[in-house]
């Protein structure tokens, strides 16, 4: 029978109530066999999140000090939902038993692992499905990439015809010691779980309906997506736009299973497919995102196209610094780096006059205050006048753009202005092509 992976987010799991609402999206669909859950999250703006909870004990615990107030609060959540769903697991020794170990030192991976833990313990016994320890089926390789072993654990001890339940975020080692992902990291246990079981989609369950085309904190009421690439989702996300765990496509992109990103609150919504590839009518652009916070080296010398080895002198530079660049647009006698401010920290200063004295440049320049901009779409290579219109509305709403650079996935057009004209800037490109 077709499967179906999906994964509930935080707030999806939050409390007893939002644990019921997952229930009936769970038994709509009896593909909806492998589920995935993340540690509960914040019910409301100012609660906390159970990981960061625990990764708070691991601290206290680490600094030999008393974990009883945030651990209190942890066992009170947890006692909460196991009292109102009413699930006959002995949820209290679990807790005995987590705050044993965290006293007694264990890692923060194991600690910050155990929320998702407990979630898919007790969401195991309220359906009544099986739980899997991720630990026995998700690997680790030494460098934190994932064993090829795990596709076929998963596999293996996931083929029958039963409800499983899955804790997501964590996994194990070669040694078998816990391991985590990165924070948001059940994104990527789904994804894992999704290719191991060859799901026919990904349902990626959280409390939005799919991706809008922008930050709405920047444009009102931007479109939601209905599709978008693979490619596309990855452009966007690198560039700013909170949307999905980064690491999470590649699991699935691999095997081309659409992850369908939900809304918990409103099933009924279609929410965004991310796909592998997509039918490209007016939606030529699938969105555009922004950072704020780079800065530009631009350096200048008389005849640079002829110097052997001039750029990578200049990234030889970068990297001894331990610094990364985001783009190098460069131009017959002038080479540009941009580096975000964090990379750069204060560092700028030490860089120019190493450059100066390794490049002997004409001119050399820092420009900060920079924001950039992507305005990402498969269709964008093949159409002619895309870039046309995204710089006459950037010129026709006043802004000057100091960067350009189309980028070798030709899915992407950056373009880098001063950070007071981002909003501006963002606005002007959505309408000029929604
Ligand atoms: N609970 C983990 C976090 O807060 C992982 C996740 O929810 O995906 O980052």
């Amino acid at each position: 029978m077709e499967a179906i992976v999906c994964k509930f987010g935080g707030s999806s799991v939050a409390d007893e109530n939002c644990i019921r609402r997952i229930e009936s999206i769970i038994r709509a669909d009896k593909r909806r066999r492998y589920i995935v859950v993340s540690a509960p999250g914040k019910r409301e703006a100012d609660d906390q999140k159970i990981t960061d909870l625990l990764y708070l004990c691991h601290e206290l615990a680490d600094q030999g000090l008393d974990i009883e107030e945030p651990f209190h609060i942890i066992r009170n959540r947890f006692l909460d939902i196991a009292r109102g769903l009413k699930v006959g697991l002995d949820i209290e020794s679990i807790l005995d038993e987590i705050y044993r170990q965290i006293k007694g030192g264990a890692s923060s991976d194991l600690a910050a692992s155990r929320g998702e833990y407990l979630s898919a313990r007790l969401l195991a016994d309220y359906l009544g499905g099986v739980f899997i320890e991720a630990a026995e089926v998700i690997k680790f390789q030494a460098e934190g990439r994932i064993a090829g072993i795990t596709y076929e654990l998963v596999a293996e001890q996931l083929s029958e015809e039963h409800l499983y339940v899955i804790p997501g975020f964590y996994g194990s080692d070669a040694n078998n010691k816990i391991r985590t992902f990165s924070r948001g990291g059940s994104d990527i246990t789904g994804a894992i779980v999704a290719r191991g079981v060859g799901a026919s989609v990904y349902e990626n369950w959280t409390d939005v309906s799919g991706f809008l085309m922008t930050d709405p904190g920047v444009v009102d009421n931007p479109r939601p997506m209905q599709a978008v690439t693979y490619r596309e989702i990855r452009e966007l996300s690198y560039m700013g736009a909170k949307v999905f765990h980064e690491e999470a496509i590649f699991p699935v992109s691999e095997a081309k299973i659409p992850i369908n990103i939900r809304n918990t609150h409103r099933p009924e919504d279609p929410g965004t497919m991310i796909v592998h590839k997509r039918e490209i009518k007016e939606d030529i652009i699938a969105g555009i995102a922004g950072k704020p916070d780079f800065s530009l080296i631009f350096i200048e010398k008389f005849l640079m196209n002829r110097e052997r080895g001039f750029g990578r002198r200049l990234f030889g530079i970068l990297e001894s610094h331990g610094i990364s660049f985001e783009h190098a647009p460069t131009g017959i006698d002038t080479m540009s780096v941009v580096i975000s401010d964090e990379e750069l920290q204060d560092k700028a200063e030490i860089v120019m006059d190493e450059i100066k004295r390794v490049l002997s440049p004409d001119r050399i320049e820092l420009f900060s205050g920079l924001a950039l901009i992507a305005t990402v779409g498969e269709g964008m290579a093949y159409r002619p006048g895309v870039a046309a219109r995204l710089f006459t509305a950037l010129y026709e709403s006043g802004v000057n753009i100091r960067i350009i650079d189309q980028g070798s996935s030709e899915i992407n057009i950056i373009v880098g202005v001063k950070s007071e004209d981002y909003s501006r800037a963002v606005n002007a490109i959505y309408h000029a092509f929604c």
